[in-house]
């Protein structure tokens, strides 16, 4: 079973960027900005925005981070969006999700300037990923799909399996393989014969959250596996499929695999970086700024 790297093509993304970020910083006069939004002190929330801004901040993109109390506002978070928005030196903006429960995560991903919506979570970005027009693609996804083409996957014609419906992986996940001719099947929590429909998938893309639900038995045999899962078993980071208990079978089965840590997540990140510096060069190139 081959092992899909990646955190390598991860590392080579990031350092292709630093030279034409450089080179368009020189050229226009400002580097990208990525303007960060986290509500509360969440300790997973913390590190991921941490070492979001620590990511921008390596290839040259500038990073501007907004910690707001847990007691915030929904009038407070609007306030500060519409001030970003406005901002002509802001290129991305990103609200770390979950938020407190007394704000409405809908109404604050809809009140970003979707042009501004590194996250591709914005209704817009949303419908223009399924009509397939240019739009914002969400970073988990478009991580995905260049890794997928990084590996020389045949998408096109294969059945993809995608477990998960959620708006930030399974959806986006199910309309860029559509999109990429993919024949595709989405499986959630209330999917009946789960193991029957796995079994079918050619590209098989796990997005639950649940280790070890996976097994063997329901691996097309020369599969390919992506696992997107993030899990915390006895302190140690762990998939939904890489290292579940079952993962020596899996191994005999599968073709390729996505390995939890070093797989989906840098890629995930990787792809947050281009998204920005995609919306700064097209708003460079519009004079929007
Ligand atoms: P989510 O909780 O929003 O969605 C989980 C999905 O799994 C739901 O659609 C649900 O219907 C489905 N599901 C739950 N139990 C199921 C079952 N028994 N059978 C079939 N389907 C079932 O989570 P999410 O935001 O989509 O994230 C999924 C996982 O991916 C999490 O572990 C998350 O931490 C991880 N994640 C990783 C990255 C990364 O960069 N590696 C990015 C985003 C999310």
């Amino acid at each position: 079973m081959r092992i899909m790297n990646g955190a390598a093509l991860a590392k080579k993304i990031r350092s292709v960027l630093a030279i034409e970020i450089d080179f368009c910083k020189s050229k226009y006069g400002r580097a990208p900005k990525l303007s960060v939004i986290l509500v509360g002190n969440d300790p997973a929330s913390m590190t991921y925005v941490k070492n979001k801004g620590k990511s921008c901040n390596e290839v040259g993109i500038e990073s501007d981070m907004h910690y707001l109390p847990f007691s915030t506002s929904q009038e407070e978070l609007l306030s500060l969006i519409k001030t970003l928005n406005e901002d002509d030196s802001v290129d991305g903006i990103l609200v770390q999700l979950p938020l407190p429960k007394h704000i409405d995560k809908n109404v604050i991903l809809n009140a970003i300037d979707y042009h501004k919506d590194v996250d591709g979570l914005h209704p817009m970005n949303v419908g223009l990923l399924n009509t397939s027009e240019e739009c914002i693609i969400p970073c988990t996804p478009k991580g995905i799909l260049s890794l997928l083409k990084s590996e020389n996957v045949e998408i096109a014609g294969k059945h993809t399996v995608v477990i998960g419906r959620s708006n930030l992986v399974g959806k986006p996940m199910a309309q860029l393989m559509l999109r990429e001719n993919a024949s595709v099947t989405v499986c959630h929590s209330k999917t009946r014969d789960l193991p029957y429909l796995t079994r079918q998938g050619e590209i098989l893309i796990v997005a639950i959250g649940c280790p070890n639900l996976i097994n063997a038995d329901m691996i097309k045999p020369g599969a390919i596996v992506v696992d997107v899962g993030i899990n915390s078993v006895d302190g140690k980071m762990v998939g939904d499929v890489y290292n579940s208990i079952d993962v020596s079978s899996i191994e005999k089965k599968a073709a390729a695999i996505t390995p939890v840590p070093g797989g989906v997540g840098p890629m995930t990140i990787a792809s947050l970086l281009e998204n920005t510096f995609e919306i700064y060069k097209r708003r460079i190139h519009s004079a929007k700024c």
